[in-house]
C-alpha cells in the first residue's frame, strides 16, 4: 500500500471589519442588527466548536467565503475554526476533479473499484488527522466532496459530533454523469444530519429530505469588494504591472505581479510601451478558475467574432466601440497552485487559440495570470478588473452559483451570464443585466456582447439594478442568518445531546 501524507492546516483568520463598522452603512444596518437578535438565540450552539472544513485554503468560491463568515460568526460569541485538509497524492486529486466535474453533470460516468479503494484509504487517513482537533460535543460542517469520506469515516467512531454537508456544485437537472457521482459518493453520506445545497434541485433525490437551501453571498467590505477610488485603483493596477510601471503612486509595486500572454507565446510582466489601455478603452472581462467548465474558450472565440463586426456595424460610435474594445480573461497565475493538472491543461488550450488568433485581435485580447503569493493583492487586483470593466462575463457551461457574477453587481457593473443555473439564481434577463442561455455557442454570445455594448442606457440600469439584488439577497449577513437557522435549530443541536 502506497504511503499517503495528508496534509491538514488550521487556518488564521484576520479579524476584518467589525460589525458596528458594518453597522455604520446604512444599507447593511437592518442585516446586521437582524444577525445579531438571530445570535442571541443560539446560546447552545455558542457552547460548542463548529469545524469548517475544506480542501483549500485559496482560490475559488469556498475559499472566498469562508474567513469572512468565520470572523463574523466570532463576533458574535461563536467558536469557530477551519481546517485545511488534503492528500499529497495525484490519484485522489484527479478522483475529486472527476467528481466535480460529474457532479455539475459533465464527463464520463462510472467509478472502479479502484476508485472506491483509494477514496476509502484516503477518507480513512484523512479522519485521522481530525482526531486532535475535533471534540464530542463538536460541530462538523465539511464542504464539497474532498473531504466527504473524512467526514464519514470520522462519524463512524465519534457519533456523537453533529454534522454538516455544505455541497457547492451540482446540476438542476440530473444526468448520467452525475447520478454516477451521486452513487459514488452516497455511502459517505451516512451520519450526516443535514446537507446544504446552493439550489434545491442540485440535492439528488436520497438526500432532498436532509437538504436546506443557503445562497452563497459575499462580504462587502473585503478587499475583494470594498469600494476604491479612481485614484486607487489606478495604483493597484499599476503595482500589479497592468498600467505602466513609471506613473507616480504612493504604494509600492507588488513583489510578484500580474503575466500577460505574449504573441510569442510567452506569459510574461507587460513593459510599459504595452501596457495602459486597460482603463480608456471599453473592457470585457471573465475571471475565474482555469477550469473547462467555466466557458473561456468560447468566450474568447465570441470576442473574435465581435471584433469582426466592427467592419459592418452601421452607427459610427459603436464601430469605434468594437474597434477598440478588449477582453481580459484572467485566473489564478499556475506558479502559485500546487496541484491543478486540468488547469494547466486548459491554459495551454486557450494559449495555443490565442496563438493563432490575428495580430490585430491579439493586441486586444489579454489573457492574464494574477499573482497568488497575496490574497490582499490578488483580491484588490481582481477588484480593480472588475471595477473598470465595461462588462463582466460568466460564460460557464455549469455553475453552482458564480460568485464573480455577484461581486460585478455588487460593484455596478453590468453583467452578461450564461443560463447555467446558478447564474440565473442571480440574474435575470435584462433586469441586472443579460443571460446567453448556450455557453458554447459563441456566435450567439457575440451577438449578446454586440447589443450589451451598444446599449449603454441598459447597461446603466443592470447596474443599478445588479447593486440593489445583491444588497437584497446575496451579502454574507443574510447566509449567516441561513446558517443559524440550520445549526442553530433547536432540533439540531439537540438530538444528539
Ligand atoms: N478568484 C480570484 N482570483 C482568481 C480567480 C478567481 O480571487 O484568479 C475568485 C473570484 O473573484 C471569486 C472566486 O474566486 O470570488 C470564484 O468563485 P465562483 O463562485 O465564481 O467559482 P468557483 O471557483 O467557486 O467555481
Amino acid at each position: 500500500m502506497v504511503i499517503i501524507v495528508i496534509m491538514i492546516k488550521k487556518i488564521e483568520i484576520k479579524t476584518g471589519y467589525n460589525l458596528d463598522e458594518y453597522r455604520l452603512l446604512t444599507t447593511l444596518k437592518s442585516s446586521v442588527d437582524e444577525l445579531e437578535k438571530k445570535a442571541a438565540n443560539c446560546a447552545n450552539l455558542k457552547k460548542k466548536t463548529i469545524w469548517m472544513v475544506n480542501s483549500t485554503a485559496t482560490g475559488g468560491g469556498v475559499a472566498e467565503m469562508l474567513p469572512r463568515m468565520i470572523s463574523i460568526l466570532r463576533q458574535l460569541g461563536f467558536q469557530v475554526e477551519w481546517l485545511v485538509i488534503s492528500p499529497d497524492n495525484k490519484d485522489f486529486f484527479q478522483l475529486t476533479k472527476k467528481i466535480h466535474n460529474n457532479l455539475h453533470g459533465s464527463g464520463n460516468p462510472g467509478f472502479s473499484d479502484s476508485d472506491r479503494n483509494l477514496m476509502d484509504q484516503i477518507g480513512r487517513e484523512m479522519a485521522g488527522a481530525f482526531e486532535k482537533s475535533v471534540k464530542p460535543d463538536d460541530i462538523l460542517v465539511i464542504h464539497d466532496p474532498q473531504p466527504l469520506p473524512a467526514g464519514y469515516f470520522f462519524l463512524q467512531k465519534h457519533s456523537t459530533v453533529l454534522a454538516v454537508w455544505r455541497c457547492h456544485i451540482g446540476i438542476d437537472k440530473q444526468n448520467e454523469a452525475s447520478v454516477s457521482a451521486w452513487q459514488f459518493l452516497k455511502p459517505y453520506l451516512q451520519g450526516f444530519q443535514q446537507t446544504i445545497f446552493s439550489a434545491q434541485e442540485y440535492a439528488p433525490d436520497f438526500l432532498k429530505s436532509l437538504t436546506q437551501v443557503i445562497y452563497p453571498a459575499i462580504d462587502p467590505l473585503t478587499h475583494k469588494n470594498r469600494p476604491l477610488t479612481i485614484h486607487k485603483t489606478t495604483g493597484i493596477l499599476a503595482n500589479a504591472g497592468l498600467l505602466p510601471g513609471n506613473l507616480r503612486i504612493i504604494t509600492p509595486q507588488f513583489e510578484h505581479k500580474a503575466r500577460v500572454l505574449k504573441p510569442d507565446g510567452n506569459f510574461s510582466v507587460m513593459d510599459d510601451s504595452e501596457n495602459g489601455n486597460l482603463l480608456y478603452q471599453p473592457l470585457l472581462t471573465q475571471i475565474s478558475r482555469w477550469d473547462r467548465l467555466k466557458g473561456f474558450q468560447a468566450l474568447m472565440k465570441a470576442f473574435v467574432e465581435l471584433k469582426s463586426k466592427s467592419r459592418t456595424a452601421q452607427d459610427t460610435r459603436h464601430q469605434k466601440r468594437l474597434e477598440l474594445v478588449k477582453l481580459v480573461l484572467a485566473g489564478p497565475d499556475p506558479a502559485f497552485i500546487a496541484d491543478d493538472p486540468e488547469g494547466l491543461q486548459v491554459l495551454e488550450e486557450l494559449k495555443s487559440e490565442y496563438l493563432k488568433l490575428p495580430k490585430e485581435v491579439q493586441k486586444d485580447l489579454y489573457l492574464v495570470l494574477l499573482p497568488m503569493n497575496s490574497a490582499k493583492e490578488n483580491a484588490l487586483i481582481v477588484n480593480c478588473l472588475q471595477r473598470i470593466s465595461t462588462i463582466v462575463i460568466q460564460n460557464s457551461i455549469r455553475e453552482g452559483f458564480g460568485l464573480t457574477a455577484t461581486e460585478a453587481m455588487w460593484k455596478s457593473v453590468p453583467v452578461l451570464v450564461s443560463g447555467a443555473f446558478g447564474l440565473t439564481k442571480q440574474v435575470r434577463d435584462q433586469v441586472e443585466g443579460r443571460i446567453h442561455n448556450n455557453a458554447e455557442d459563441y456566435i450567439g454570445l457575440s451577438k449578446v456582447l454586440d447589443e450589451m455594448l451598444f446599449d449603454a442606457r441598459g447597461r446603466e440600469i443592470y447596474a443599478y439594478n445588479g447593486l440593489s439584488r445583491v444588497v437584497d439577497q446575496f451579502l454574507v449577513f443574510k447566509q449567516l442568518i441561513h446558517w443559524l437557522d440550520v445549526l442553530g435549530a433547536d432540533g439540531f443541536v439537540r438530538n444528539k445531546n
